[in-house]
C-alpha cells in the first residue's frame, strides 16, 4: 500500500491534518509526521533528519508520497532524500499538492489500493471539488495557500484551465507559454490532468510540449514564488486570448488532403501538403552528413564551453532566420524559430548535455546529440501526430549545432535554375529559406501535412507532396518530374497524355493565381479616386521579388538589420553595396527606401561590445543613437546607400528619431560622405530624399520642426505604440495595452500628418497595424500617403483600399479619435 509523509512547521498541524485524513478512512492508516524543530521558544520549522526518520519509518514498495506545507519544507524533504539510498529514493514522491485537500483525498486512494500515481493524481486535483462548490470559473484561478509568507516562504498558487486553441500547446503556444514564466521569479510546474502525466518545469520547451496539451485538455499551472499569482495571471491571459493565434491561419484541411488515394501505374503517391502543380526537372537536396564519434575528453570544462559557443553562434544563425522568416513567411509562422531559440535555452536539455560532459567526460558532440536525441524521442512516443512533428524541430535545432561543433558549411539551397526540390525531408529552417521563384515544387520522401515544412511551403506558395517512397531518391539531377499538391500525387518522366492534363491543370491553378495577384498590380484607388501608395517591408532580395509579384509599388521600408545580424563582423560596404543594389534592380526604378541600421537595444551586435547589460534596452543605446556613437560603422552603410542610389529611386530612412539634434548630426555626417565620393569621383544620386521615422513620442511632439529638416516621415507604430503606452513591445503580460489602434497612438499619427503636410513633405506608415484590415479606413481618413506592410498583406490591403471612399474613411477617422480605448476603436469600424 502507498504510505504517507506530512511535512509541516507545525506539529499541531500536521497532526490535525493526519487526524482529518485517518478519519475519512475511519482506521489505522501509515501517515508519519514530520513536523516542527527542536527549539522549545521557536518550535515552528522543519528538519531534514525528521523528515528522513519519518520516510524511514513508513517506507513502501508501492511508494511514499510526501506532502509538504510551505518553502522551506519542501527544501527538508529534498535534503532528507539525499539521506536514503538511491533505491529507496526511487520509491518517495514529493507532491506540490495542497495539504489538507491533498492529504485527505491522498489517504482516501490509497487506502482504496490505488497505486502511487493515482494516489498522486487524487492529491493534486484536491482542489476541484472546493473549487466546484466555489463556483469558481474555468479556467480557475485558486489560491491554494493565501496566507502570508513568512520570511522567504511563498505560497504555491494554481490554476486549472481548460485548453482551448485548437492545436493546444504546440511548438508556438509552448513557447510563448515558457517565454512568458520566464519573465517571472517563480517556479512554474504544468501538468495534463486529461493525460494524467506527472508535472514538469514550466522553463522547459521540450517538457512543456511533451505533455502532449491539445484542444479540450485539462491543465494544472503552479507557481511558487513572491509573483506566483501575477506569473499565472500572465500565463492564464494567454490561454484566454488563445495565444494570439487565429485559428483560421491553422486550417490545413481546406487546402490539404491528407487521405492517399490509390495509385494509376508509374505514379508516386504521397500525402498532398501543398497545393498546386509544379513540372520541372529533379535536383536533389541531401544536407551534408555529420558523423559524430563518441571520445573521452580529459578537460571537461573546455569541452563544455565549446559547447556553449557552438550553441551561442546557433542563436545568433536561427535569430537571423527568424528575422528573414518574419517578413517573408509573416510573424505568426517565424515563431516558430522562436520556439527553437527557446529549445536551444532549454534547461532541461543544457543541464543533461553538462552533465554528459561533465561527469561522464564525453565530447561535445556525442553528448549534444545522446541529449537531442532523447529529446525528439519523447516527442516521438506521443500520440498527437502534430507534435510527433516538432521531432522536426528538435532535430533542426540539433543537427545546427551538430554542424557549427564540427565545423562543417551551412546548406546551400539557393538553387540556379528553376527545378522540383528532392529530398528526404526538409528542416523548418531550410524551408523558410527557400526562393519560390526557382524552387517550383517540394518532393519529399519524410515529412507530413502538418510539419513546420509543409506550413512553410503553402505560405510561400511552393506546391509540394511528401512522404512519397524512397525510390525518388535514386533519380538522376534532371530527370522531369511533375507533382499534384492537391492530389498527393507525382509522377516521373510523365507519359504525354499525363503531362498534357498536368499543364492544363497547373495552367489554370496558374491563371487563378494570377487573376487574384493581378489585381495587386492595379493601384490602391478609393472609389472617391485617391490614390494611396501601397509598399512593401523587406528584409532581403528575396523578399523584394516576392512583394514585387504581390504588386508593391516599392519598398517603404528596408530592415538592413538582416546584414549585420547572426555574423561576427560588420558588413563590408561592398557586400553592402551589392546587396542595396541587387534589390533596387529587382524593384526596377520603384522606390526603395533604405532604414539605417536600427541595431542595439534589444537587437545587439555581437561583434560591438555594449559593456554593462542595458536595463532597459528599448529605452537604450539602439538605432541613430548607436549609429551617431559608432560613426565608422554608419560612414560605411552610408557610403553602400550613396554608391548603390546612382541611376535607382534610393531613399534614406532613419530611425528612432527622438531630437532635432540627432537629425543635423546625421545629416553631417551624411555629408561629410557625399562630399568625400565628390572628392573621389564616385557617382550617386545628388537629390537622394532622406526622411524619419516617427517613432518616439517626442518626435511627435516637435513634428513641425523635424518636417523642416527632412523629405518625408515613416510612422513606425510597432515602436511609437510601445513609448506612447510605456508597454514593452515583447512583453506579454503588457500585449492588450500596446494595441496600435488606441486613440492615444491614432492622434499621434493624427498629429504627425497634419505637422508633414502643412511643411509640404508626404507621410507613410510602415508598422504592423498598416497591414490590419480594420485599421485602413482609419489610416485613410487620417491622410496617409504611403502604407508598408509585409509583402503578403499587400493584395488584401489593396482590396481594401478600392472598396472605400475618402469621404467616409474621414468619417470613420474622427470617429476613431473620440472613442476611449481600442476595443471601441474596433467594434466602430467593425459595425
Ligand atoms: C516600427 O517600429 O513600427 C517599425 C516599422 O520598425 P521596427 O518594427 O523594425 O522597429
Ligand atoms: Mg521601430
Amino acid at each position: 500500500m502507498v504510505t504517507i509523509v506530512i511535512v509541516s512547521h507545525s506539529k499541531q498541524l500536521a497532526l490535525g491534518v493526519r487526524e482529518l485524513a485517518t478519519q475519512m478512512v475511519q482506521g489505522d492508516f501509515p501517515i508519519a509526521v514530520a513536523a516542527g524543530i527542536e527549539d522549545s521558544d521557536n518550535p515552528l520549522g522543519t528538519d531534514p533528519i525528521r523528515v528522513y526518520e519519518a520516510i524511514a519509518s513508513v517506507l513502501s514498495d508501492d511508494g511514499v508520497l510526501v506532502l509538504m506545507d510551505l518553502g522551506s519544507a519542501l527544501m527538508s524533504a529534498e535534503m532528507a532524500l539525499e539521506f536514503l539510498p538511491q533505491a529507496q529514493r526511487e520509491q518517495v514522491y514529493l507532491c506540490e499538492a495542497p495539504l489538507v485537500e491533498g492529504a485527505v483525498a491522498a489517504v482516501v486512494a490509497a487506502a482504496a489500493g490505488k497505486n502511487i500515481q493515482q494516489v498522486i493524481a487524487e492529491a493534486r486535483g484536491a482542489l476541484t471539488a472546493k473549487a466546484t462548490q466555489l463556483g469558481v470559473d474555468n479556467p480557475q484561478l485558486s489560491v491554494v495557500n493565501s496566507e502570508s509568507p513568512t520570511h522567504a516562504e511563498y505560497p504555491t498558487v494554481e490554476i486549472r484551465l481548460t485548453v482551448s486553441n485548437r492545436l493546444g500547446l504546440h511548438a508556438r503556444p509552448a513557447a510563448l507559454f515558457v517565454a512568458t514564466a520566464a519573465r517571472f521569479q517563480s517556479q512554474i510546474q504544468v501538468r495534463n490532468v486529461t493525460r494524467n502525466t506527472a508535472a514538469v518545469r514550466g522553463d522547459s520547451i521540450n517538457q512543456v510540449a511533451i505533455l502532449g496539451v491539445r484542444q479540450g485538455h485539462e491543465i494544472v499551472i503552479t507557481a511558487t514564488g513572491k509573483d506566483a499569482e501575477q506569473t499565472l495571471e500572465a500565463l492564464q491571459a494567454l490561454f484566454a486570448t488563445n495565444f494570439g493565434e487565429d485559428d483560421s491561419t491553422f486550417a490545413p484541411a481546406q487546402t490539404v488532403n491528407q487521405e492517399v488515394s490509390p495509385t494509376t501505374s508509374g505514379e508516386l503517391l504521397g500525402i498532398a501538403a501543398s497545393p498546386g502543380v509544379a513540372i520541372a526537372p529533379v535536383i536533389h537536396y541531401q544536407p551534408p552528413a555529420i558523423n559524430i564519434t563518441q571520445y573521452h575528453v580529459d578537460d571537461s570544462d573546455a569541452e563544455w564551453q565549446r559547447l556553449q559557443t557552438a550553441i551561442h553562434t546557433a542563436c545568433l544563425e536561427i535569430q537571423a532566420v527568424f528575422a528573414q522568416a518574419s517578413i517573408q513567411i509573416g510573424d505568426a509562422e517565424a515563431a516558430i524559430f522562436d520556439a527553437q531559440l527557446l529549445v536551444l535555452e532549454d534547461p532541461v536539455l543544457l543541464e543533461a548535455a553538462h552533465q554528459r560532459i561533465l561527469e561522464h567526460h564525453l565530447n561535445a558532440e556525442a553528448a549534444w546529440q545522446a541529449v537531442i536525441n532523447e529529446v525528439a524521442a519523447s516527442y516521438q512516443t506521443l500520440e498527437d501526430a502534430y507534435l510527433q512533428e516538432r521531432v522536426n524541430d528538435v532535430a533542426d535545432v540539433g543537427q545546427r549545432v551538430l554542424r557549427l561543433l564540427v565545423g562543417n558549411a551551412p546548406a546551400d539551397l539557393h538553387l540556379l535554375e528553376p527545378a522540383i526540390l528532392v529530398a528526404t525531408d526538409l528542416a523548418p529552417s531550410d524551408a523558410a529559406g527557400l526562393d519560390p521563384t526557382k524552387v517550383l515544387g517540394i518532393c519529399t520522401t519524410a515529412g507530413s501535412a502538418t510539419s513546420h515544412s509543409a506550413i512553410i511551403a503553402r505560405t510561400l506558395g511552393i506546391p509540394a507532396v511528401l512522404g512519397v517512397g524512397g525510390e525518388v531518391l535514386h533519380l538522376e539531377d534532371g530527370t522531369l518530374m511533375a507533382l499534384d499538391g492537391e492530389t498527393g500525387k507525382a509522377w516521373v518522366e510523365p507519359k504525354p497524355d499525363i503531362l498534357d492534363v498536368l499543364a492544363a491543370k497547373r495552367e489554370a491553378w496558374q491563371t487563378a493565381l494570377k487573376e487574384a495577384k493581378a489585381k495587386a498590380y492595379q493601384p490602391a484607388i478609393t472609389r472617391d479616386g485617391r490614390q494611396i501608395n501601397i509598399f512593401a517591408n523587406v528584409g532581403s532580395i528575396n523578399d523584394v521579388q516576392v512583394a514585387v509579384a504581390n504588386g508593391a509599388e516599392g519598398v517603404g521600408l528596408l530592415r538592413t538589420e538582416f546584414l549585420y545580424l547572426g555574423r561576427t563582423s560588420a558588413p563590408t560596404e561592398d557586400e553592402q553595396f551589392i546587396v542595396y543594389q541587387a534589390i533596387a534592380q529587382v524593384l526596377n526604378h520603384r522606390p526603395l527606401i533604405i532604414r539605417t541600421l536600427d541595431v542595439g537595444g534589444d537587437k545587439p551586435l555581437p561583434y560591438f561590445k555594449i559593456g554593462v547589460p542595458e536595463a532597459n534596452p528599448f529605452l537604450g543605446w539602439r538605432g541613430i543613437r548607436f549609429c551617431l556613437d559608432h560613426p565608422e560603422l554608419f560612414k560605411t552603410q552610408l557610403r553602400a546607400i550613396l554608391k548603390a542610389s546612382a541611376g535607382h529611386n534610393l531613399k534614406i530612412m532613419l530611425p528612432m528619431i527622438a531630437s532635432v539634434m540627432e537629425v543635423r548630426a546625421a545629416k553631417t555626417i551624411l555629408n561629410d560622405v557625399q562630399n568625400e565620393l565628390r572628392q573621389a569621383k564616385i557617382a550617386f544620386d545628388e537629390n537622394l530624399q532622406v526622411g524619419i521615422m516617427i517613432e518616439i513620442p517626442s518626435a511627435v511632439a516637435i513634428a513641425d520642426q523635424l518636417a523642416a529638416e527632412v523629405d518625408f516621415f515613416s510612422i513606425g507604430t510597432n515602436d511609437l505604440t510601445q513609448y506612447v503606452m510605456a508597454g514593452d513591445r515583447t512583453n506579454p503580460r503588457v500585449a492588450t495595452l500596446v494595441d496600435a489602434l488606441h486613440p492615444s497612438v491614432l492622434r499621434m499619427i493624427q498629429q504627425t500628418v497634419q505637422a508633414a503636410h502643412t511643411a509640404g513633405i508626404w507621410v507613410g506608415l510602415c508598422g504592423e497595424l498598416a497591414a490590419d484590415p480594420l485599421a485602413a479606413p482609419i489610416l485613410l481618413g487620417l491622410g496617409l500617403d504611403e502604407l508598408s506592410v509585409n509583402p503578403q498583406s499587400i493584395p488584401i490591403l489593396k482590396q481594401a483600399i478600392t472598396q472605400l471612399s475618402v469621404t467616409e474613411a474621414e468619417a470613420i477617422a474622427t470617429l476613431a479619435l473620440q472613442q476611449d480605448s481600442a476595443n471601441h476603436v474596433r467594434a466602430l469600424v467593425n459595425c
